[in-house]
């Protein structure tokens, strides 16, 4: 007999609404069904190991299956059907008890998977894509009658003893015109690779499995080698060089996430892939956008993070001020900073040889998170021009007694390329100072982070002063010129380069430091290269911020001085000067050519 009836709702907008206002998510409809197949064969499996159940469970793989000629979807499961009670229950009531606060709030909205979630609308999703939906189940209870159920995606439906003869539940979906795509096999075999591909019961599409029911994120870590964390990685991203190291998440109290977190090899910005990191819960894939559930540093790891506890049925900005993804975030800075304290303090070999792979990530986290930051002043490194590593601590040990200036503040002096700036780093080595490297485009915010945190620290480049000018001391040499020589010498070099170009600025230094010296201030230079790193405006617009530094213990200065204002003079600051330019790499283009041309006529005269 058949049974007839109105679905118990308020509103009759429902189906409406559902198929249009959901519909960039049409594809979602997939993960909802198998779900709930997976959650009906795990409940039997619970029955039966608690002696609720005393049947054969026989095989549980989940079956999905396309009809082509019936234009049918059909998704088989074996778990616990249910009894006429039960989908007059489950289906024609519980679904749409709050159909009517569903469309009063999010009528205009397009959040298509948190609203479907949030109301217990995840069977009916099936409507985005089908006219026609039937049901054919069977409980697992003893003596149970079939169950067949159509509807037609109207409030009405009918209800008639189902042909199905083994416990289970048949969900046909007459797949609508719009919506044939989810007829076609590559379609199907890319969403059940998306959204199934480690739910816990096995899923069989066209004889193929399609998931992986035990992923390792789920086993006990004292039972898994470094190969078996490696070949997961290369199941999660096939074509990707192995990460550096991994961390395996697991909580339980006071919320629930499981997981495993891979530190892959990355530089900089430009090689940075986000959003590598997928969120599962409890082994449905959920997303790849992470943003509100980690802090962004975190988004630049690969791996998956696996939790019950993070509310997926409500909206973004909601989330962001849950209190569990709160501590959930917080969890996972914690770990990852744990682990690399870790894996410092028991191998720091290893540690030092992964710096400049790890170096950005730490660095972009040190900048972005205040309390990732606190933790990793333990183990965050830098590196000086005879490759050798120190904590920031262990630095300031290394350079306190050479490199303190005259008001007691500590100078740690930098290169960004050592060969680039020969001429620089050999004058202050010379002086046995030592210098770091710093080539990273991240680098200058991470100094102007290192320099903050300490009260009497700069950190220079060295080109950004004379030697001397860089680290200050009590002792200053004399002059050898007098006060009129210098003048001489003063508006020689202002004519040969300019002054609005360069700021011309005469100094004692040592007979054997260079003649002339270009430098630009530590200042200058950062700001030019903030303003660039954040698309600001082009500070290299503005002329100057260079200094011409003239040596006037230099030989050659006194010679120039002696010549007076003349084409001699102008000649032999010229070559000088060209010479400074050279090799702070200001000449090129024409310039350059300008002074290839110049040698040559010298050599000449
Ligand atoms: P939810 O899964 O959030 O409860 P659904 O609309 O997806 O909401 O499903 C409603 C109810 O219908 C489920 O809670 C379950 O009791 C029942 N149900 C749905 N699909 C199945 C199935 N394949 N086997 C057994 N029961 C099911």
């Amino acid at each position: 007999m058949t049974k007839q009836g109105n679905l118990t709702v308020h509103t009759e907008n429902i189906f409406p609404i559902i198929k249009k206002f959901l519909y960039s998510d049409h594809e979602i409809f997939l993960r909802e069904l198998i779900s709930n197949a997976v959650d009906a064969t795990q409940k039997l499996k619970t029955f039966a190991s608690a002696s609720d159940f005393d049947g054969a469970l026989g095989d549980l793989t989940i079956k999905v299956e396309i009809d082509s000629k019936k234009n049918t979807l059909t998704i088989k499961d074996y778990g616990i059907g249910m009894t006429e009670a039960e989908v007059d229950q489950y289906i024609n009531q519980i679904a749409f008890s709050s159909a009517e606060e569903f469309v009063q709030k999010y009528a205009d909205k397009k959040d298509a998977a948190a609203i479907i979630g949030h109301f217990g609308l995840g069977f009916y999703s099936a409507f985005m894509v089908a006219e026609k939906v039937e049901l054919q189940t069977k409980s697992y209870r003893k003596d149970s009658e079939p169950v067949h159920w159509t509807c037609i995606g109207t409030t009405s439906f009918e209800m008639e003893k189902g042909s199905r003869k083994k416990r289970g539940t048949d969900i046909i979906l007459h797949i609508n015109e719009d919506s044939k795509e989810f007829l076609e096999t590559s379609r199907i075999e890319t969403l059940l690779k998306k959204y199934c591909r480690f739910m816990p019961v096995e899923i069989e599409f066209e004889g193929k499995k399609i998931n992986n029911t035990e992923p390792i994120w789920l086993k006990k870590p004292v039972t898994l080698k470094d190969e078996d964390y490696i070949a997961f990685y290369k199941e999660l991203y096939p074509y990707s060089e192995d990460p550096l190291f991994w961390i395996h998440l697991n909580v339980d109290y006071p919320f629930n996430l499981t997981g495993i977190l891979y530190f892959p090899k990355q530089q900089n910005y430009l090689e940075v892939q986000k959003s590598k990191v997928q969120l599962y819960s409890n082994q449905v894939f959920v997303t790849d956008e992470v943003k509100e559930i980690m802090p962004e540093f975190l988004t630049l790891l690969h791996g998956i993070i696996d939790s019950p506890d993070i509310p997926l049925n409500v909206s973004r900005s909601y989330l962001q001020s849950d209190s569990n993804v709160k501590k959930i975030s917080s969890y996972i800075v914690k770990k990852v900073a744990d682990k690399l304290a870790d894996i410092f303090k028991e191998n720091r070999e290893e540690f030092e040889k992964k710096w400049d792979e790890i170096g950005f990530f730490i660095k972009y986290g040190m900048l972005t998170d205040e309390k990732f930051a606190e933790k990793a002043r333990e183990f965050a490194l830098v590196k000086n021009i005879e490759n050798k590593y120190f904590t920031f601590a262990e630095y300031g040990e290394k350079v306190k007694p050479l490199q303190t200036d005259k008001n007691g503040t500590q100078v740690w002096l930098y290169t960004i390329d050592a060969g680039q700036q020969h001429g620089y780093v050999g004058a202050v080595k010379k002086k046995s100072y030592d210098v770091l490297v710093f080539n990273n485009p991240i680098d200058s915010h991470f100094i102007q982070h290192i320099e903050g945190k300490e009260e009497k620290l700069a950190i220079k480049r060295v080109d950004a002063d004379t030697p001397d000018m860089l680290i200050e001391k009590e002792d200053k040499i004399e002059s050898v010129l007098t006060k009129d020589e210098e003048t001489v010498l003063q508006q020689v070099y202002e004519n040969v380069a300019g002054k609005d170009k360069y700021t011309v600025k005469l100094e004692s230094l040592s007979p054997e430091d260079a003649p002339v010296l270009i430098t630009q201030s530590e200042w200058m230079r950062r700001m030019k290269e903030m303003s660039r790193l954040s698309g600001g405006a082009n500070m290299d617009m503005f002329p100057g911020g260079y200094d011409l530094i003239l040596n006037t213990n230099h030989k050659l200065a006194k010679k120039i001085a002696d010549t007076k204002e003349s084409e001699e003079s102008t000649r032999m600051a010229g070559y000088l000067f060209d010479l400074a330019r050279l090799s702070q790499n200001l000449l090129s283009g024409q310039d350059l050519t300008d002074f290839v041309n110049r040698s040559m006529e010298r050599l000449d005269s």
